[in-house]
C-alpha cells in the first residue's frame, strides 16, 4: 500500500477497528498518574494496572508523597503487575525525579520525558497524548505489528513505525490511535494466530491478502 492509499483508506480502517474493539482508557488523566500507570502497564493486564495505580494513588496521592515511599510498602500495592519488583523501585524513583528535577510537574516535552530513566518513547508519547492532549503516536509492539501487517509500512522497529505513521495518519486521529490498536491487538490481530476471519478490516490488510501465497 503506498502512502496516498494508506492516508485515503485510514479513516475507514480507523472507524471499523474502533467499532470492533473500543479502546480501554486507564482511570487517571492527571499527568503524573498517567505516567505512573503507563510505567506499570508493560506486560500487565489493563484491569491489574488500573488496580495497582489506584492502590498507589489512595496511599500516596501525589508525586511528593510517592517520592518518599518505602520500597517494601510500595511493592505489596503493585505486586500483581508484571516485573513488580523492578517497577516498585521505578515508580518511587520516577516520583523523586519529577519532584527534584521538574518541581513536581510532569514535563510536556518528549525529550524531557525520555530523560527520565525507564521512560522510553512509547511511554512518553502516551503521556503527551493522554495527559496533555498533544498530538503524539505511541508505538508499542501491538501498534508496530498491526501497522506492518496492514501494510502501512515495512519497518524494523517501533521508532521506524512511528515515523511512517506520522506521515500517513491525519493528525486528528493521533490521540486515540494507540489505545485503539492495543485493544485490537489483544482481541483480534493477536501476535500469534490473528483472528482474520473475524476481522472487519481484512479487505484492507496486506497480511490477509498474502495468506496462502
Ligand atoms: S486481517 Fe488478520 S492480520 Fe490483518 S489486521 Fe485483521 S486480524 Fe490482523
Amino acid at each position: 500500500m503506498n502512502r496516498k492509499q494508506a492516508t485515503e483508506t485510514f479513516p475507514e480502517i480507523y472507524e471499523r477497528i474502533r467499532s470492533q474493539s473500543p479502546p480501554h482508557h486507564f482511570e487517571f488523566k492527571d499527568p503524573f498518574w498517567v505516567l505512573i500507570t503507563t510505567i506499570m502497564s508493560h506486560r500487565t493486564k489493563d484491569e491489574v494496572t488500573d488496580r495497582a495505580a489506584r492502590n498507589l494513588f489512595e496511599k500516596y496521592g501525589d508525586a511528593e508523597s510517592l517520592s518518599c515511599a518505602k520500597y517494601d510498602e510500595v511493592l505489596p500495592l503493585i505486586s500483581k503487575v508484571g516485573f513488580s519488583r523492578v517497577k516498585a523501585g521505578r515508580v518511587i524513583e520516577t516520583a523523586r525525579i519529577i519532584v527534584e528535577d521538574f518541581h513536581g510537574d510532569v514535563p510536556d516535552e518528549l525529550e524531557k520525558l525520555t530523560s527520565i530513566p525507564g521512560v522510553g518513547r512509547k511511554t512518553a508519547n502516551v503521556v503527551l497524548a493522554d495527559a496533555f492532549r498533544k498530538p503524539a503516536i505511541a508505538v508499542d509492539t501491538h501498534v508496530h505489528r498491526i501497522s506492518n501487517r496492514i501494510g502501512w509500512g515495512k519497518t524494523k522497529n517501533p521508532e521506524e513505525t512511528e515515523e511512517v505513521l506520522r506521515r500517513i495518519i491525519p493528525e486528528q486521529y493521533w490521540l486515540g490511535f494507540n489505545p485503539m490498536l492495543v485493544e485490537f491487538g489483544k482481541k483480534i490481530c493477536k501476535p500469534v494466530g490473528p483472528k482474520c476471519n473475524e476481522c472487519t478490516i481484512s479487505e484492507f490488510c496486506q497480511y490477509y491478502k498474502n495468506r496462502g501465497k
